[in-house]
């Protein structure tokens, strides 16, 4: 790293989705830019991931589909992920197309194909699919050519802010306090999943119990730093994440296996808590992302979904529409570590639920008055209801999952404008302050509408902003 008093045009804070995108979109554009990212690889989150670059098509969509989230963003959101795919490909990065895909990533070609003719969410999106090691590998050899430093082990600290702007940040470089002038900061920091804290002042007192999914070094920096400095919290979302229940401890896992240990066919199961009672609606979403948010919220925030032959032949058939069709997702729980029931007997099923500290006599209640519902298609007027992908636990073998929730993205983040530019309290925007990726708030809530989307969407409009602004011989706005 250059002097302290080193003078650059942008800082991007994180190499993830977000500020990968907003440092390289600068960089071309003319910004003298600088990108320090905390870990020890660049990629954050983003290189975790499936690579599906996807949201709502629609505005009419997203609003229907996220009805709480901010409408100004969300349309922003929604009308720049055409130009998103289409700078993905001036790039070169290769992202195959999945036009007409469904919420789930299901072929258009296949619509509502349930077994069962369930109907899923009509949603249409829009979705590329990318490699997202290799997204991240192009875009760092980008910053290489373009002369951009990429400071890895190298945090941001404070944000310093002079009057209506911030005009510098201390970063800390291995141990090492380094103040640096910019007229900018992009903060891409990823949001607080891995921020215990966070999590148990926002989401559920059972924080510990959840899962990362997604890197340990996400824990809610850019939110934490720019409301020291005068920032606004989002007006919601703060009680939301995406994620999936994952197998519960004492299941080991690594960081790599992320999507293969995802219980993705959770909201066609019945999910008990430890009393043994249903909680939620387990098929109000089919990304399970509710039934996910609403386990967190369970004693010791653990799950046991219960589910019999028929509805894991649905899930076993690659043809349903459930995501990852076809993986034997029981069988990957049990060789990860995590309790499992199986089963011919109900009798045992419950007794050995018994053994695992779920409630047998309520459970036994529970699997009982649901199968009743289920038979008379009536499990929608349950006292907690169900609305979709209905399998009464009849048929054996009978199945059982211990879960706890992974926790991907936190919902909740910064306050911006459709510039990506950080608002402050009255709704002002703080001079030079931009945020991306899922350090931006509010824009999926509850429920969920992709994320690297948004990396690449609000990435791009925060370069784009910041160097209009320096073009114009000012500072950013
Ligand atoms: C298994 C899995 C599958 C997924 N699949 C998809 C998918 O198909 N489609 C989709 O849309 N989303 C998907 N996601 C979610 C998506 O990957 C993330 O939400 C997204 O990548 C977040 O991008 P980001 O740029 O906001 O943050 P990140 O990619 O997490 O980057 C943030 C970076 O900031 C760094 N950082 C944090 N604090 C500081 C600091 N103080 N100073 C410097 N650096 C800091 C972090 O180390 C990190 O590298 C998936 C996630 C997982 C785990």
């Amino acid at each position: 790293m250059a002097a302290s008093d080193s003078q650059v045009d942008i800082v991007v804070v994180g190499s993830g989705i977000g500020g990968l995108t907003a440092a390289v979109r600068a960089a071309r554009a003319g910004a003298r830019v600088i990108v320090v990212e905390k870990a020890s690889e660049a990629g954050g989150t983003t290189r975790l991931s499936g690579g599906g670059v996807w949201g709502m098509r629609r505005f009419e969509d997203i609003r229907s589909f996220v009805p709480h989230g901010d409408a100004d963003l969300q349309r922003r959101w929604v009308e720049g992920i055409p130009a998103g795919h289409a700078w993905l490909d001036e790039l070169g990065i290769p992202a195959e197309a999945k036009p007409g895909t469904t919420l789930s990533g299901m072929d258009a070609a296949l619509p509502n194909r349930l077994i069962d003719g369930d109907i899923i969410e009509g949603y249409n999106t829009i979705g590329r699919v990318m490699n997202p090691s290799q997204f991240v590998d192009m875009m760092v050899e980008e910053l290489t050519r373009l002369a951009v430093p990429l400071f890895l082990d190298t945090s941001l600290e404070e944000l310093v802010r002079k009057g209506e702007s911030v005009v510098g940040v201390v970063l800390d470089a291995q141990g090492t306090r380094l103040s640096v002038k910019t007229r900018a900061v992009v903060l891409a920091t990823g949001g607080f999943a891995a921020c215990p804290s966070l999590i148990a002042e926002h989401i559920t007192p059972y924080a510990a119990k959840l899962w990362p999914r997604c890197v340990d070094s996400v824990t809610g920096d850019g939110l934490r730093l720019a409301t020291q400095i005068g920032a606004a919290p989002s007006d919601g979302g703060f009680n939301a994440f995406y994620g999936h229940n994952l197998p519960a401890r004492p299941a080991k896992f690594d960081k790599s296996q992320l999507i293969e240990v995802s219980q993705f066919y959770g909201p066609a199961a019945i999910a008990v808590n430890l009393r043994g009672e249903r909680y939620t609606d387990e098929g109000e979403t089919r990304l399970e992302e509710t039934l996910a948010q609403d386990t967190a919220r369970q004693p010791d925030a653990t799950a046991l979904l219960v589910f019999d032959d028929v509805m894991w032949k649905m899930y076993r058939d690659p043809r349903s529409s459930f995501s990852q069709a076809g993986s034997d997702k029981f069988g990957i729980a049990r060789d990860a570590g995590a309790p499992v029931l199986f089963t011919h007997d109900m009798e045992e099923l419950v007794r050995q639920a018994g053994t695992l500290g779920v409630a047998p006599v309520q459970l036994r209640e529970t699997i009982d008055v649901f199968n009743g519902a289920a038979n008379n298609g009536t499990t929608h007027l349950l006292d907690v209801p169900k609305s979709r992908y209905v399998y009464p636990v009849m048929t054996p073998p009978f199945y059982g999952v211990l879960v706890q929730p992974g926790i991907t993205s936190s919902m909740g983040g910064l306050k911006v404008n459709q510039n990506a530019q950080v608002l402050d309290a009255v709704g002002k925007t703080i001079g030079g302050l931009y945020a991306c990726g899922v350090d931006i708030g509010n824009l999926n809530n509850r429920h969920y509408a992709g994320n690297l989307s948004i990396g690449l969407v609000f990435g791009m409009a925060a370069a784009d902003h910041i160097t209009h602004s320096l073009d114009s011989g000012g500072r950013t706005a």
